[in-house]
């Protein structure tokens, strides 16, 4: 009796690869990807000419790669997307962050005595939500509908009543978020020079206001901001701030500013509105991590917070729904050269609404988004291109220009670690007389099948070298 053996066809594939003579080198590839979950595939050429004598010293070309073609991350940030390349934005921007209160990377030590403080900014009330209710001693109170909820149950910041919640007040004040922020940084500006009798004038030749915030979802949909908020002299972060720059003026200044920041915009009855924060809000001083104080936060604490945030996008309120959520053939819009969109029968949904599989209260966050986004007042707000975004149009960490490094520095930093490894592997230590040509061409993303197992196989081992290396040590591999 006969036996026939089937494989897989990723197996198969792998089979293949390995049978290549050259196989290592493929591997390798894969390995400094690091387990990127949808890498970008390209092909072209890079050299390395020596200015000089024009002598070409180098040539790196797809052509004589395994596959004909090269892996580049996809440096997506959110982990929803790619955990490997959003644990790299995560640490960057801790990194980022912690520079801005201890210094390092740039920014000198002396940051740490800056005046600085944390704070979180949310949007108002829409109707109530279940709330997780506790006494001081942890025991666990009922929720104005009668249950007690414990951490880590769904409902707590869903609507208690999806029939009367606000949904369209909800979208719209999501849509105007961008803009009530930037107003909150002119306004603190305007306190801090206030309580320090100062002009607007003047106070730019005694002190800066430096920033740095992310954005997030509560589970009501709302997109709330922590941030950090300092004091430094008129240069910037290597400048003293000056003597009246204290923690408790800063502190007053900030709750006077969220307090008196208002943006006007379109409210649902079409009117002007004013789109404000929230009553709720949050402003604490920063300690740096070896001062013994009574406040939870310090310049370690606050940037790993920050940096956990920066990795996710709105699945927290949208379950797990982080792709447009519009018609690509009518950009949302129901209508393509003036006739109903045959794509989506001019609904401008790129599938229906009703079948997305999700709870209920997404669904009509969603629904808010495309039915005013249909509205011609609210067009400049792109509420259907947003919709997934639950009417936030991005920007989800920023910072003033003096915060301390900027994200693309340190990317430089890593750019030019493995360019000057690889030159000296060439023997080439001296770069200043070195140019570098380059042509490449976008030829499509992922892995192959068999790719993809040698890239299953690093996403494993990296779990196991987390898992043996304290955190300590985690944050400084990247370097
Ligand atoms: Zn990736
Ligand atoms: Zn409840
Ligand atoms: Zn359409």
């Amino acid at each position: 009796m006969t036996q026939t053996h089937s494989i897989s066809a990723p197996l198969a594939n792998l089979i293949d690869l390995a049978a290549m003579h050259d196989f290592d080198r493929l591997q390798a590839q894969i390995e400094r990807l690091g387990g990127c979950a949808r890498p970008i595939q390209i092909t072209g050429f890079s050299a390395t000419i020596n200015k000089e004598t024009s002598e070409v010293l180098h040539v790196f070309n797809t052509d004589d790669e395994p596959t004909g073609r090269l892996l580049v991350a996809c440096g997506n940030r959110r982990t929803s997307r790619c955990p490997t390349c959003a644990e790299t934005y995560r640490r960057d921007t801790f990194h980022l962050i912690a520079t801005g209160l201890s210094g390092g990377k740039g920014t000198p030590k002396s940051i740490a005595t800056h005046p600085r403080a944390f704070v979180t900014l949310t949007a108002p009330s829409f109707g109530p939500v279940h709330h997780k209710i506790s006494t001081r001693s942890g025991v666990l109170k009922p929720c104005r509908c009668g249950h007690t909820h414990a951490a880590g149950d769904p409902l707590i910041g869903s609507p208690l009543n999806l029939d009367t919640y606000d949904y369209e007040s909800a979208v719209l004040w999501n849509a105007h978020a961008a803009k009530i922020w930037a107003r909150f940084t002119t306004r603190l500006r305007r306190e801090v020079a206030k309580a320090a009798g100062l002009s607007q004038r003047e106070f730019r030749d005694h002190a800066r206001l430096s920033y740095a915030k992310v954005a997030e979802y509560q589970a009501r949909g709302a997109v709330h901001f922590h941030a950090v908020v300092r004091i430094d002299g008129p240069e910037g972060s290597s400048d003293s701030p000056p003597a009246w720059a204290t923690s408790k003026l800063l502190t007053k200044a900030t709750k006077a500013a969220i307090k008196s920041t208002a943006v006007p915009g379109l409210g649902i009855d079409g009117n002007r509105h004013l789109y404000a924060f929230g009553k709720v809000f949050n402003v604490q001083p920063i300690r740096t991590h070896d001062f013994d104080g009574d406040t939870p936060f310090t310049d370690q604490t606050v940037a790993a917070y920050i940096a956990k945030y920066a990795t996710k996008g709105a699945e927290a309120a949208t379950d797990a729904i982080d792709h447009p959520l519009y018609c690509p053939t009518c950009q949302g819009t129901g209508y393509s050269d003036r006739y109903r969109c045959t794509r989506c029968d001019g609904t401008g949904e790129g599938q229906p609404i009703a079948h997305l599989v999700v709870a209920d209260h997404a669904r009509n966050l969603f629904r808010a988004c495309f039915n005013l986004g249909g509205r011609p007042e609210y067009g400049h707000l792109l509420l259907r291109k947003w919709a997934h975004m639950v009417g936030f149009p991005g920007h989800f960490s920023t910072k003033s220009r003096r915060y301390s490094t900027t994200l693309g520095a340190l990317r430089d930093v890593r750019r030019a670690w493995r360019t000057h490894q690889s030159r000296a592997a060439l023997g080439l230590l001296d770069d200043t007389t070195l140019v570098l040509e380059s042509a490449w061409t976008f030829i499509g993303t992922g892995y192959s099948p068999g790719e993809e197992l040698l890239a299953a196989q690093v996403r494993r081992e990296n779990v196991v070298a987390r898992d043996h290396k304290n955190c300590a040590r985690t944050e400084e591999v990247w370097l």
